[in-house]
């Protein structure tokens, strides 16, 4: 696939997928049209993950803080972990692909998100608060693979535990964004409908006015 790399500011509208860690996925637009015009990848920089794990509500704003400063304190390291967790992004893509088209996710995907899995969970920890056990992360925790753990934590507990028949993939042209739909009919086709729904329409209209 070809990818164009370009700057993005990050806003509401860039988050339909009904989970975080599908927004992570959607953070690049028109994987379908790859072969005609280039996919676009709005994460270009270690500061442009984070501000978008910020809107996304991925992590605490304590840890975002600690991980600025790691990626500022070592670029080199941040870059690395910034390809990586665009890796971890890529073979998601391909799990909810073949989840949403009905077929086998390759074992390979699967033993990638595992590996960050894990990652997530061991960054995690388990505290009496109250009366209760509560699951938190660690606050000594700045690696700069967290945002990348997370994302893969909250696909194993929190997307694939929805059912797998309502992830679905926007069906508009140049656009490939995946979602939950949570909709109670369950016939959502789009990740917006203004942005795809309507164009969509536009299309059918003018095809049968032709
Ligand atoms: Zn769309």
């Amino acid at each position: 696939m070809r990818t164009t790399v370009i700057a993005h500011g990050f806003a509401a509208p860039d988050f339909i997928g009904g989970d975080a860690a599908l927004d992570f996925v959607n953070t690049v637009t028109g994987r379908d049209q790859a072969a005609t015009e280039p996919a676009r990848d709005w994460v270009d920089s270690y500061a442009r993950l984070l501000a978008w794990a910020r809107l996304a509500h991925l992590l605490p704003e304590s840890t975002l803080r600690a991980l600025a400063t790691q990626a500022k304190r070592r670029p080199r390291a941040a870059k690395l972990a910034l390809a990586r967790a665009k890796d971890l992004r890529e073979s998601l893509f391909v799990l909810v692909h073949a989840l949403v088209t009905g077929r086998a996710a390759p074992m390979k995907t699967l033993a990638l998100l595992r590996k960050y899995w894990t990652r997530a969970v061991n960054a995690h920890e388990l505290k009496y608060v109250a009366g209760r056990i509560a699951l938190r992360l660690r606050h000594d925790n700045a690696d700069l693979d967290l945002i990348a753990a997370m994302v893969a934590y909250r696909i194993v507990e929190q997307v694939l535990r929805a059912p797998p028949e309502r992830l679905r993939m926007c069906q508009g042209p140049n656009c490939a964004w995946v979602f939950v739909d949570t909709s109670k009919s369950g016939r959502r086709c789009w990740c917006d409908m203004k942005v795809c729904g309507n164009a969509a329409k536009a299309r059918r209209f003018s095809a049968r006015a032709r």
